[in-house]
C-alpha cells in the first residue's frame, strides 16, 4: 500500500494549511463563542474549490481522491472543528447523494452550485423517533398530482438553515397504501418550498459554529424530478453515502487529536511545577506518548479506508473501523489534554477546552460507535 500524496494532493494540503492558519484559526473561534455558523469562511473555501473537493471537475468540483480529502481535512480540522464539520457534512453527505444517484439534470441543477461553492448541502435522515434505526423513519412521501406530497419531521440536520443553504436531500417512506411503490425514496426539497419550515439553530456541547436544526415538512409538494434515484432505493443510497461520511468523521477525529496533542505538548513544555516543566514528569510524558501512538494507529486505519475507496475496493468495514477507532481516540485524547492543562484546560477561553467540547459528537454523528460495532460484527459474519 502506498499512501504517499501525489502533487495535486500535496498542493491541496498546502492550500488548506495556509487558509486554515491564516483565516480559520483567526476567525472561527469567535463564531464558536457566538454560536454562529461562519458562512463567510465557507464561502471563501468555496472560492478555493474546497466545497467540491470530492466532486469531478465535470460537475464543478476539483475531483480530489479520498486520501487527498483526508489529508486536507487534517489541516482544516486542526484550526477549527465546527468549520471542518460543516465542510465535511457538505462535501460528503450533503453532496454525494446527488453525485452518486442523481440524473445529469439533477446534478446540473443542484450539485453544480454545491460543488462550485455557491450553496451548502444538507442530508436529512434522522428523525425524533428514528436515529440509529434508519428504517424507522416516519416522514412519508405520497404520490399526488404527478409528484410527491411529503409530510414529516427531521432533527439534528446540519447545514440546512444557513444563509448559504440550498435546502435538503431527505429520506422519506415511499411505500404507498395500494402497495404500488416499495420502500424509501430520497427527495430534494429546496429551501423556499411551501410547507418547508425549520426550527432555530440547536445548541450543542460543541460544534457550536455548525448550523443544526429541526426541519418540518407539512404538505410539501415536489415534482417527480426531485426524486433522486428510484423510489425504492433511497435507504440504500443514504446508507452508502454514510460510508463515505464515516471516513470523513474519522479524518475530522484525526485532526482533533493532532490539535490537542500539539496544544498539550506545548503547554507541558512551558508550564512549571515543582521547579521544572511538567513535561519532565513521566506521568505527563506517558499521556503524550500514548496520544501520539493512538493517533498514528487511527491515522493508518483512516488512510487505508480512503485508499480502498479510491482504488474501487470494498471499504465499508474499514470505514466503520476507522470511524470507531479515530473518534474514540479523539474523545479520550481531548480529555487527557485538558487534564494536562489542569484548571486552565477547563476554561472555555482556551482552545483545548473548545476541542474537548467538540470531541464528544465524533462518537455519535454519522452512526454512533455502537452502530459501527454492529457494522464490523456483521462483516465478521455475526
Ligand atoms: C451535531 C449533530 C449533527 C448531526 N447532523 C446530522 C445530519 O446532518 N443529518 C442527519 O440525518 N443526522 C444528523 N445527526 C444525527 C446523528 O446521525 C444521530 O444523532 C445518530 O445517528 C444517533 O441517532 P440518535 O441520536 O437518534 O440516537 P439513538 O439511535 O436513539 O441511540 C441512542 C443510544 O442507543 C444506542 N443504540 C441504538 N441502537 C442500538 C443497537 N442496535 N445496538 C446498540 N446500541 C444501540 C446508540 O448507539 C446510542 O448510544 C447529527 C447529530 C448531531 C449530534
Amino acid at each position: 500500500m502506498d499512501f504517499s500524496l501525489g502533487e495535486r494532493e500535496r498542493d491541496l494540503v498546502g492550500l488548506c494549511r495556509d487558509f486554515a492558519q491564516a483565516e480559520i484559526a483567526a476567525r472561527a473561534p469567535r463564531a464558536w463563542d457566538e454560536g454562529r455558523c461562519p458562512t463567510d469562511l465557507l464561502r471563501e473555501m468555496g472560492g478555493l474549490g474546497l466545497l467540491g473537493v470530492l466532486i469531478p471537475e465535470e460537475w464543478g468540483g476539483i475531483g480530489m481522491s479520498t486520501v487527498g480529502f483526508v489529508a486536507a481535512m487534517e489541516q482544516i480540522g486542526l484550526a477549527d472543528q465546527s468549520v471542518a464539520a460543516a465542510w465535511q457534512a457538505h462535501v460528503t453527505i450533503g453532496s454525494l447523494p446527488l453525485y452518486l444517484f442523481g440524473t445529469d439534470a439533477q446534478r446540473e441543477r443542484w450539485l453544480r452550485p454545491l460543488a462550485e461553492g455557491r450553496a451548502l448541502g444538507a442530508f436529512g435522515l434522522t428523525e425524533p423517533d428514528a436515529g440509529s434505526d434508519a428504517r424507522g423513519i416516519r416522514t412519508r412521501a405520497e404520490r399526488r398530482d404527478g409528484g410527491w406530497l411529503i409530510n414529516g419531521r427531521k432533527t439534528f440536520i446540519s447545514n440546512a438553515g444557513t444563509d448559504m443553504s440550498f435546502g435538503v436531500t431527505l429520506l422519506a417512506r415511499t411505500d404507498q397504501a395500494d402497495g404500488s411503490t416499495p420502500g424509501y425514496g430520497s427527495f430534494v426539497v429546496e429551501k423556499d418550498t411551501e410547507g418547508f419550515t425549520m426550527g432555530p439553530k440547536m445548541r450543542g456541547i460543541g460544534w457550536r459554529g455548525l448550523d443544526t436544526r429541526e426541519l418540518y415538512f407539512d404538505d410539501v409538494w415536489v415534482p417527480d424530478d426531485q426524486l433522486v434515484g428510484d423510489a425504492g432505493m433511497g435507504l440504500s443510497q443514504f446508507l452508502r453515502t454514510l460510508e463515505v461520511g464515516r471516513i470523513s468523521i474519522a479524518a475530522l477525529s484525526l485532526s482533533l487529536t493532532q490539535a490537542v496533542l500539539d496544544l498539550a505538548t506545548d503547554y507541558a513544555k512551558q508550564r512549571e511545577q515543582f521547579g521544572q516543566p511538567i513535561s519532565k514528569f513521566q506521568a505527563v510524558q506517558f499521556k503524550l506518548a500514548d496520544i501520539a501512538t493512538e493517533l498514528e494507529a487511527a491515522r493508518w486505519l483512516t488512510y487505508r479506508a480512503a485508499y480502498l475507496r479510491d482504488s474501487g475496493q470494498a471499504f465499508q468495514k474499514e470505514a466503520a473501523m476507522a470511524k470507531l477507532k479515530a473518534s474514540r481516540v479523539a474523545a479520550w485524547a481531548a480529555s487527557e489534554a485538558v487534564q494536562i492543562h489542569g484548571g486552565l484546560g477547563y476554561m472555555l477561553d482556551t482552545p483545548v477546552a473548545r476541542f474537548y467540547c467538540d470531541s464528544k459528537v465524533l462518537e455519535i454523528g454519522e452512526g454512533t460507535n455502537e452502530i459501527q460495532h454492529l457494522v464490523i460484527a456483521r462483516a465478521l459474519g455475526c
